[in-house]
């Protein structure tokens, strides 16, 4: 509960490894902006799931391709909750396609979904934080941030480049109390990679089990997925006073990915 009464912005919080984050922050104490798509349903079943734990959370639907929306976000959250203390940027989408045919709108939109959006969040959050002299920056990047892959040329231009932003930002808030660091996860089973792996089983008429070992003994040695539980503990340990001279690392939890 070291964390107890912070405030915490997670992006793309609606789902998957966000979602996992945001629950885990909340057990620590942290109140919680969830950010991310999804059905007013389902926002409201998340947000009641999280203030049952005993904090504070509201959602902000905006949409991080847009930086207008992520600075009015931002400036919302501060007259609510006086502060972010945690950011964690998460937000993120992926097209498979070889170059000739990647389509330009979704190059464009992994790009500012996948990296600019951290860099209009990091901007507006700075400044409170540096009046706080206190605050964590978490870049959820990916294995992907440290080597490549075909066909995923706009995933790994954005992946890497976060985890250049994230050694920039560490650089400029190192001597306040302030960490960026970046975590870059190996297969994690969310929607973002079952429909990578539908995609196999079409394409390869496999079934889905056949395709997700195909996947799997492809990149990544432990032939497990990472779980989201695994980030998330990783997050909590960052955000934690542990992790205070922790900054300007790309963290891999990647079941062997990057070491081959
Ligand atoms: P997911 O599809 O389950 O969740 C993505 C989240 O981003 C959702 O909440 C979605 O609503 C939100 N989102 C998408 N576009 C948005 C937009 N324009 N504005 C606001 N929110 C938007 O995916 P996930 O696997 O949990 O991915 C989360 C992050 O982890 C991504 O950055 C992804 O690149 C990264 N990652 C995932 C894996 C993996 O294996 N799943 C591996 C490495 C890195």
């Amino acid at each position: 509960m070291m964390l107890k009464g912070k405030t915490a912005l997670i992006t793309g919080s609606t789902s998957g490894i966000g979602l996992n984050i945001a629950t885990k922050l909340a057990q620590n104490g942290v109140n919680i902006c969830v950010n991310g798509f999804g059905s007013m349903e389902e926002i409201n079943k998340i947000l009641a799931d999280i203030r049952v734990i005993g904090v504070k959370a509201e959602y902000y639907g905006a949409d991080m391709s847009k930086p207008k929306e992520i600075q009015s976000m931002i400036h919302a959250i501060t007259r609510e909750f006086g502060s972010i203390d945690i950011l964690v940027n998460n937000a993120g989408i992926q097209h498979v396609s070889s170059i000739e045919d990647f389509p330009d709108d979704k190059w464009d939109a992994i790009i500012a979904i996948n990296l600019s959006s951290s860099f209009h969040t990091i901007k507006h959050s700075l400044a409170m934080m540096k009046k706080n002299n206190w605050g964590r920056i978490i870049n959820i990047a990916s294995a992907h941030g440290l080597v490549a892959s075909a066909n995923k040329s706009a995933y790994v231009a954005a992946k890497h480049g976060i985890v250049g932003l994230t050694k920039s930002i560490a650089l400029e808030t190192a001597e306040k109390f302030i960490t960026c660091n970046a975590i870059c996860p190996g297969w994690v089973k969310t929607p973002l990679v079952e429909k990578q792996i539908n995609d196999i089983a079409a394409k390869k008429n496999i079934s889905i089990d056949d395709a997700t070992v195909i996947l799997l003994s492809e990149k990544q040695p432990s032939l497990r997925f990472v779980k989201d539980s695994d980030i998330s503990d990783l997050v909590i340990f960052l955000c934690s006073d542990a992790g205070c001279s922790i900054t300007g690392t790309a963290l891999p939890i990647d079941g062997g990915w990057t070491a081959r």
